[in-house]
């Protein structure tokens, strides 16, 4: 059995329905594959979610994280605790609990990466090919080398505020530009060589585009349109959008942003149905399992506007700084067609990608580790809770959803806490944390006993 695992880096699990009539190889594969709509990233950041997928345990765990102080007055002895975090311990991260070290041995791994945080030293170490594609190579490594050779900035790092104004501009300096993403075609046009030239091989391929991603591939010409003719946000701005609370916006040019994103996933659609048609010609379609899904998704001023009142991190727009729905719900399709067609609205979890490979692979699965998506769909066995962890900028928020859709979110430096019922309130909009002080327990020490 082949596998592709096909991401979409940035998709949020809405932005779907408002494009599933422009999408039709996307939801092709929604509405004959397993549908999970209850599915949660366990990081609202690429490394940290990603890591994930390929080792089976929470960001605090598989250490490629940026920031992830324990809770306070936790007594537990944690993973956290021991290995004390570090800015860019990221780096440090060997990679050896992937599932891949173990698959490349019955499969033959193709990594097809648009983002340049999955890099080959990391995500692609056990692949046996790994192309990335990208406009800065070697950024992260850069960043990583200096920051190592410099003893002055590593410790400069080490100091909070510090590290925050360094951060800031080091990723607004315009000619780097954080995220010059190439468009989904490139990338599947490599991907479908790759295919033929392997279609004898079991194998398994990694696609992961960033056209959803900032500064939001505008391949539609939507600045064309006579509602946003005198709109000109030009692409250095909307990176800066990300990092200068001062780029106040519109509310038109709020809408054009939002547009620009959404508008993004249909060129990747384009290109799924490349991949789906190069299966069909190449006798690959009844081999082959498809799993669509994304690593975090996107703020777009959900929970307030431009937040300026505690730190430049806590913006209304990107991702990586909070822990609610835009940025940690993700859709999630798992396509064979053998399989037929079900909706799953059980949790499930970037964790549960470990043992799912497995299980497609024919790999014994990993018993400590959290059960498979196929389990999960056939009811076999089901996740009790799910959590997100570990963000990329901000003080570290965790939280924690039930299988009642009652979701906990916990800061770590303050009292902050706040209690959704999810049935009710999807958008989060209503904390009722006061009122359920006992749901609010059974949440917390379900938390702390993960911590
Ligand atoms: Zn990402």
């Amino acid at each position: 059995m082949n596998i592709i695992l096909i991401s979409a880096d940035t998709l949020k699990a809405k932005t779907l329905e408002t494009e599933k009539n422009n999408i039709p190889n996307i939801e092709f594969l929604r509405k004959n594959g397993f549908e999970f709509k209850n599915h949660y990233v366990s990081s609202p950041w690429t490394g940290a979610s990603f890591a994930s997928f390929f080792t089976g345990v929470y960001p605090k765990e598989h250490g490629f994280i940026l920031n992830c102080p324990k809770l306070k007055n936790v007594s537990k002895l944690s993973f956290a605790k021991k290995n004390k975090p570090v800015f860019f311990q990221a780096f440090k991260h060997n990679c050896e609990n992937y599932f891949t070290k173990i698959l490349r041995k019955s499969h033959y791994c193709i990594g097809i990466q648009g983002n340049e945080m999955c890099y080959k030293d990391s995500f692609g170490k056990y692949f046996h090919e790994y192309l990335i594609f990208f406009q800065n190579p070697n950024l992260m490594k850069k960043i990583f080398l200096f920051s190592k050779k410099i003893k002055l900035f590593s410790f400069l790092m080490k100091i909070k505020k510090i590290k925050d104004k360094l951060l800031l501009k080091l990723f607004n300096k315009k000619k780097i530009e954080w995220a010059s993403s190439i468009p989904a075609n490139t990338l599947v046009n490599n991907a479908v060589k790759k295919i033929k030239a392997n279609k004898n091989k079991d194998f398994f391929l990694w696609i992961n585009f960033m056209d959803m991603h900032t500064p939001y591939l505008d391949l539609y010409n939507l600045s064309n349109k006579s509602e946003y003719k005198t709109i000109n946000i030009t692409k250095s701005e909307l990176l800066d959008l990300r990092y200068n609370l001062k780029n106040k916006l519109s509310e038109t040019e709020k809408k054009f942003v939002i547009e620009k994103y959404n508008s993004s996933i249909r060129a990747i659609d384009k290109q799924i149905g490349k991949i789906i048609n190069c299966l069909k010609k190449n006798s690959l379609f009844d081999k082959t399992t498809i799993i669509f899904t994304s690593d975090h998704g996107e703020e777009f001023w959900e929970h307030g506007t431009q937040r300026d009142d505690i730190y430049f991190y806590n913006r209304g727009i990107d991702h990586g700084h909070t822990v609610y729905n835009e940025l940690i719900k993700v859709p999630l399709f798992l396509f064979n067609s053998s399989f037929g067609s079900k909706k799953i609205n059980k949790l499930s979890s970037s964790v549960n990608f470990y043992n799912t490979v497995f299980e497609l692979a024919g790999i014994k699965k990993d018993s400590e580790l959290p059960v498979s998506l196929m389990d999960i769909a056939l009811n076999k066995k089901e996740m009790d809770y799910v959590i997100a962890e570990c963000l990329l900028l901000g003080k570290e928020t965790k939280t924690i959803i039930d299988k009642k859709n009652f979701k906990l979110i916990k800061g770590t430096e303050n009292s902050r806490l706040e209690l959704y019922d999810l049935n009710t309130d999807p958008d989060e909009k209503k904390d009722i944390s006061k009122e359920n002080p006992k749901k609010v327990q059974e949440l917390m020490d379900k938390l702390y006993f993960h911590i």
